[in-house]
Order: C-alpha cells, then structure tokens, then sequence
C-alpha cells in the first residue's frame, strides 16, 4: 500500500519524531495462507466464544472493572501467583509500552535482531537504547546483559521473534540477578510453544526487578480481543497501573474481560492447540532441512528460515504470487534473506511445503 506523503502542518515535535511500528499486512481483497503474523491457526477455546456471547447483554452500558479483578484472579490461579503480582492490558504490546514508560529512562539493551517494536517504544518515550548483536546462530549472549553498562535495563523475548530461539530459565535469572539496579523484561508472547517449560513468570512475582509479559493472542488463539498481561512484583505492577492511569483506565472492555477470564478456565483445549502447533512446527522444520533450507531450530509458533538459492525479498514475492504471506524484513541486514512464517495448520503448511518445493 503507497503512503501518503502528508504535510503534517499541524504535527507537533514529539509526532513528527516518531518512528511507528508496522504491523504485518492483514489482507482484506484477496484470500492467502495466513503465515505472516504469528496468529495461531485454531479457533479458540468454545468455552472462550460462549463466555463472551454471555456477556454481550445490557450489562455494556456499564464500565467495565478498570482493574480487571476476577481476570487477575484467574490468571493468579493458573500461573500460581497473587493476583495483585498482575496486571491486565489490551494485548501486550500496550503493557510494553507502558513498561518502557514506566521502569527504563537512562538506557535500555535489546538484541539487534528481536521484536522491532522495542525500539520504537523507546524513541516514544525517549530512552536511549544498545542493541548487542545475537551471535552467528542466532542466540543471545547473555555476558552482553550481565557484563558491564550498569544502568541499563533490559528487555527481550523468550522465545526471542523473529529468530525462534529460546533461552533457558536459569541463564535468564543471572541476568535478572546481575542487574539488580534495573528492570529485566521478558516478554514470553511464545513461550507457551516451547518444548520445556520456559517461563519465568513464578520467579517475577518473587523478584523486585523481574517482569513477564504475556499475550492471548498467540496460545489462545485470542488476536482478535487484545488481551495481555503481565506477572512482576506489586511495586512493578502498580507502576503499570499509574502509566494506564494517566491514558485510559478501561483498557479492558467487558467482553474482553468475559473471554479472557474463561481462557484461564479451559487450560486443557489451549494445550492441545499447543500440543498440534508444536508438532506441525517439527515436521515442517525437518522437511525444510531437508530440502536444503538453513531452518533456525525455533521454540515458537513460526520458523525462520531461509532458502538455499533465493534472496528473501524474491522468495517473499514468489510466496505471495503463490497467495501465501509470510513476513520478510529489510533490517537489519543478516537477516534479510530470512522469511519467518507462522506455524499455521497441518494443510496451510503442506500447501507451503509444496511450494518451498517447487521452488528449487
Ligand atoms: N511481543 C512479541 C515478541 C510479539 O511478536 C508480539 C506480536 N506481534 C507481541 C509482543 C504483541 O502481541 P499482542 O499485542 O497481540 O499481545
């Protein structure tokens, strides 16, 4: 889609500073394989559906609870922590936002290749940032977050995006522990899809400088109702709750609370949806090494990969001819000949499969 060139004649300093996020394309005219952000390809929960039917009644005339309450409580219960260890935000990319406001000020680290809204929140909220670069295979370093530059908060996903890679708890703890001065983010959008349980939502509730941020949009097939949360301790979480204070205090509407609330409920169908994800994703990473794809062993719901012969942008655009969308980036440069595509289901995947094929 073109961008209009506006002339922004009455944008003050701080929106013509802006750098803003693109978000991957939503198609609306033309049918394609879904395999370009991340969303998951089985419906959610019925009881998820059912629940929020249950709330569409004349009860929407009414605010909804701006601290989401009994959605704390349910989330409390499932990841074994106190409901005021967590706060409740429209998807979590919002809760990021309101953490890099909240808790980051002199400087932030993030990997050079991770999710590519870090570093627009922290233009927005003018916090200088490092990015250390992943190693050759695409790991984290974690001696770049432990060593030296005091001062400096850290934030990064686990899995980390685009890259699929994961980071194991105990490695995560020492930099928490090695930064005591700062906050430590750990966005775990994907961690539900890990083979060992990587979370390290328990040890944030306990620890002063330790947040998670998690989403529904992703595990619990919940993109469409923006719901996130995040586990840290109270001091952490009632510093969220001042930055939403200050924008909108119902972030939350009721239907969303409704669903969301029922998710936490209906553990065992997300878990299965897990369950098929995971499984796909290890069938179509061996057949992709197999064609001769460099394939990034991934702990997500997507892999990135790359293709023996092909640029990127031209593997893309054959893709896309072939009306499957995959997510290609043009920064920074050692991974513009990477393609992340989503895990979407067992049939979407065979179509992609074949075409990777043909392609050769
Ligand atoms: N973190 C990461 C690493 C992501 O990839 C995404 C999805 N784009 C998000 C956060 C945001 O997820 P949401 O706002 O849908 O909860």
């Amino acid at each position: 889609m073109a961008v209009k060139n506006y002339g922004g004649e009455f944008w003050n300093e701080r929106v013509r500073g802006l750098a803003p996020y693109t978000p991957g394309e939503q198609p609306r005219n033309r049918r394609y394989v879904k395999l370009n952000t991340n969303e998951n390809p089985y419906p959610p929960s019925p009881l998820v559906i059912e629940a929020i039917k249950q709330a569409a009644d004349d009860r929407l005339r009414l605010y909804p609870d701006p601290e989401c309450w009994e959605l704390r409580e349910s989330i409390a219960e499932r990841f074994g922590v106190q409901p005021e260890q967590v706060f409740a935000g429209n998807g979590s990319d919002e809760i990021l936002a309101f953490a890099f406001g909240a808790f980051f000020s002199d400087k932030v680290l993030f990997p050079d290749v991770t999710y590519s809204f870090y570093p627009v929140y922290a233009k927005l909220w003018g916090v200088p940032f490092e990015c250390p670069p992943l190693n050759d295979d695409f790991s984290i370093n974690p001696d770049d977050y432990t060593r030296g530059r005091l001062h400096a908060g850290v934030v990064f996903p686990n899995p980390n995006a685009p890259t699929g890679r994961s980071m194991e708890v105990s490695t995560i703890l020492s930099i928490a522990a090695a930064r005591k001065d700062r906050v430590v983010i750990v966005d775990e959008a994907y961690a539900a899809f890990a083979q060992e349980n990587l979370s390290v939502a328990s040890y944030a509730a306990a620890d002063a400088n330790l947040l998670t941020v998690h989403t529904l949009s992703k595990f619990a097939s919940l993109a469409g109702l923006r719901v996130g949360f995040a586990i840290g301790n109270e001091s952490l979480i009632e510093g969220l709750r001042r930055m939403r204070d200050s924008f909108n205090s119902y972030t939350l509407d009721r239907l969303a609370q409704a669903g969301a609330i029922a998710v936490m409920k209906d553990r065992a169908y997300d878990e299965g949806v897990t369950r098929k994800v995971i499984d796909t994703r290890e069938r179509v990473s061996a057949a992709l090494s197999s064609m001769g794809f460099e394939v990034i062993p991934s702990d997500a719901n997507f892999v990135f990969i790359r293709h023996p012969a092909q640029k990127g942008a031209d593997f893309f655009a054959y893709l896309r001819e072939k009306s499957i969308l995959t997510r290609h980036f043009n920064n920074p440069p050692r991974i513009t000949d990477f393609l992340r595509v989503s895990i979407g289901t067992d049939s979407d995947m065979d179509m992609f499969l074949e075409a990777c094929q043909e392609s050769r």
